[in-house]
Formats: structure tokens, sequence, C-alpha cells
């Protein structure tokens, strides 16, 4: 067998020539392009110019709509397109290789994704909706004080074809496919929320493509008001959020002091609150049905006094918005506690009494680890020896 880091005589490559072994080796995958880019692909594998939107428009259908895996089930797909699709692309989702299913219904899947890459994706029911939280890197540059995945340094982004395909994944898990003949299911992932690993927005392009198609009419379908993207801050890309995805904004806002905000959300020293704040002001389309969310997480005896509460009242205001108050969820070597009940509610009726609507999240699938920030996975930044290591131990 070669190596890739020596030529044929066994000599070293320079680095810039040698094969990188973690790039994935797969056929690119047809999943999460656009439908323009979609078309284009069809068009690379020799099909007729203009047969082209009309055999996008299939493959769109067959992968959205009807949730097919292989190419093989594409029955109004003729054999030998079929054949030339599998031969130069794939359609594979990530493979679940963790379930667990918490004691209040919320479903957590562990997803592989490459050889050694994890992410965890979450499914909350409730009863008149179903939200489904989906990640956008795999770990977190960012390491904000409170949050567990903080702790896991960045391994990778995801492209758009895995956020898309967690999706299809939780759609597949909960069967939301309609079968052959038969009507539609109703559907249970009715809102989308990119509040899982990551910041989303540190992985722009390609959470952008993924969000745009989950929320296209022809697409996953869901509306842009039922996708929102949750940010810790990352201002300048807080505009291009809105004019090219338009989805729901949600800011993690956890602090109305400069001093308080840059330990518990460390990238506030790179974007400060008043920063934060144009931005969130001049928000594409931000109005009064199409509101801004800031969530807040109660931390005991840290950010949770009525004077807090004030000063948030008197920083958001002119901004449509509504506040999430959400009760800390602990995890394993955290130094915080989660604010008592009464706490929450005293500072939750004060932003109220402001006008603005200030729910208190009901933590969910705690006893899975399921519940906001405590999503991990083992993943880690592997060396190319390493990876090549267990390549040749698998056979592969
Ligand atoms: N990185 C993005 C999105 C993922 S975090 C962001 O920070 O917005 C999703 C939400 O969970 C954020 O508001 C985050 O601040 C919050 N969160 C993180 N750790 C938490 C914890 N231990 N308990 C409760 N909420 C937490
Ligand atoms: Fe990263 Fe968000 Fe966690 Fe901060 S809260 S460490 S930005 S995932």
């Amino acid at each position: 067998m070669s190596n890739p880091e020596q030529d044929a005589q066994g000599h070293p490559l320079p680095v810039r020539d040698r094969i990188d072994v973690s790039a994935p080796v797969a056929r690119p995958s047809l999943i999460g392009l656009s439908a323009s880019a979609l078309e284009d692909a069809v068009e690379d594998l020799g099909v007729p110019l203009r047969q082209c939107p009309m055999r996008a428009r299939q493959l769109w259908n067959w992968f959205y709509a009807r949730g097919a895996t292989d190419f093989e089930q594409m029955s109004s797909i003729s054999k030998e397109l079929r054949a030339t699709l599998s031969a130069h692309h794939t359609i594979a989702r990530p493979v679940i290789t963790d379930a667990q299913v918490s004691n209040d219904g919320t479903r957590k899947w562990l997803m592989r994704l490459t050889h050694g890459v994890e992410v965890e994706t979450v499914f909350i029911p409730d009863q008149e909706r179903g939200t489904l939280c989906i990640s956008s890197q795999v770990g977190c540059t960012l390491n904000c004080t409170f949050c567990h995945t903080g702790t896991q340094p960045l391994v990778r982004n995801l492209t758009a074809d895995e956020i898309v395909g967690q999706v299809l994944v939780a759609r597949d898990e909960l069967g939301e496919w309609p079968l052959p003949g038969e009507p539609a299911p109703t559907r249970r992932i009715t809102n989308i929320v990119m509040m899982g690993m990551g910041e989303p927005l540190y992985n722009f392009e390609n959470v952008r493509d993924a969000l745009l198609l989950i929320a296209d009419g022809e697409g996953i379908a869901l509306g842009k008001r039922r996708v929102t993207l949750s940010t810790s801050g990352v201002v300048p890309m807080i505009k291009r959020t809105g004019d090219e995805i338009g989805c729901m904004l949600a800011i993690s806002l956890h602090a109305v002091r400069d001093e308080l905000r840059d330990e518990l959300v460390p990238l506030n020293r790179k974007y400060p609150l008043a920063e934060l704040m144009d931005a969130c002001r001049n928000y594409p389309r931000v109005s009064n049905a199409k509101r801004i969310t800031f969530e807040y997480v109660m931390l005991k005896g840290i950010n949770d006094s009525p004077a807090d509460a004030r000063a948030l009242v008197q920083l958001i205001k002119g901004i449509p918005a509504k506040i999430n108050l959400i009760p800390f969820n602990p995890w394993p070597g955290t130094p915080y506690e989660c604010s008592d009940w009464e706490t929450i509610e005293v500072f939750g009726d004060i932003v109220n009494r402001a006008g603005y609507a200030s729910p208190i999240r009901t933590p969910r699938g705690r006893d899975i680890s399921a519940a906001c920030g405590q999503l991990k996975s083992e993943s880690k930044k592997k060396s190319a020896a390493e990876l090549r290591r267990e390549r040749l131990a698998a056979g592969a």
C-alpha cells in the first residue's frame, strides 16, 4: 500500500504534495446543494442541457420530499442515469452511533459523519410543536464558561450536507416520510433551532446553504419563521444572516454589563454589548412580528439579580424582542449553579412588566445530557498519522 507521505521511491514528499488522509475520500454528496448547484452537477454528468432542470427537480423531490437513501429507489429516473449518479456521487446520511430517549420524551442522537467525527442532534417534542436542535460544528472555538460544548476544542466545521443530513436522519427516525401510495404522515419536526454544538456564524456559508434548503417550500419546507439561528454574538455576520438567510435570530446574551459578559462569553471582548445591540437593532426585517430572541442563562448569584433584570430591559430598549430565560443546565466539573426557581420568576416578572415576553425554558432531556449547553461528543482532532493507523487497522 502506498504511503501518502512518501513518493513511489519511498522519499518523503514535501508537505504540500502529501495526500491529506484526513480529507473525506468519498464521492461528493448531492445533499445540501442549492437547486441551481444540483442542476450543474447533473449537467456535469452529461445529461442534455434542456433536461437538467427536470432531472434536478426529480432528484430534489426524492431527497427531500420522499426521503430516498439510495439512487436505486428512484423509480422515475432511468437505470443508466441512476448508475451514473451513484458512480459519481453519494446521498449517504450521517450514521447514528448512539440513541437515547429521555424520560420526558426528548431524543438525542450521536451521529457519525466522517471517520472519527461525531455530532449530537436533539429532538424535543412538545404539545403543539416538535423542535429539532441541530449542530453546525464539531466542538466550538469559543469558550463560554458555562457551556459544556465550549470545553471541546473545535474539530471542524460541518458541511451543508452534514447539517441537512441531521434533519434527514431525524426524519428517518421519527417516521416522517410518506410511504408509497399512502398520505404523508403528520410532520413531527415543526421547528429547527441551530442551537446544538458550535457557533453557526463561524461556519456561515455552509449554515446558510443548509438553512435555506431546510426552509425552502420545495425542500424540507419548514419556512423561515420556523428556523432559528442562535449566535453568541459574531457581530459582522449578523446583517448577512438577515440578508442571506432571513431566518429568526437568537442572541446568547447572558449578561448586561461588558465586564461580566467578557467573562461568561469571551467573544464579548471582541464585539462588546453596544456593537451587538446595534447589530440587533439593524437586523434586516426585524419587527414585532419577527422579534429577536435574547437567551439568558440563569446563573446563581452571577447574573440573576433584580438589578440585572432592570438593566436588561434598558439594554434592549427599542428592539422588538422576547427574552428566553434558560435555567442553567449543569455538567460535570462546572463551577456554576442554576438560580433558584423563585429568583428566576422574580427576574422574569421584571422583564415581563416592561412589556417583553419572558418565558422560562423548561429544561428538557437533562437526564440524557441533551439540554442546552450539555452537548459534547468525544471527537478530537486527530493527527494524519492517527487517522492512517485507524484506516489501516480497519482494512480500508
Ligand atoms: N453557539 C451558539 C449556539 C449553541 S448554544 C450560541 O452560543 O448561541 C445554544 C444555547 O444554549 C445558547 O444560548 C447557549 O448560551 C446556551 N447554553 C450553553 N450552555 C448552557 C448551559 N450549561 N445551560 C443552559 N444553557 C446553556
Ligand atoms: Fe460555543 Fe455557543 Fe457554547 Fe459559547 S455557548 S461555547 S458559542 S456552543
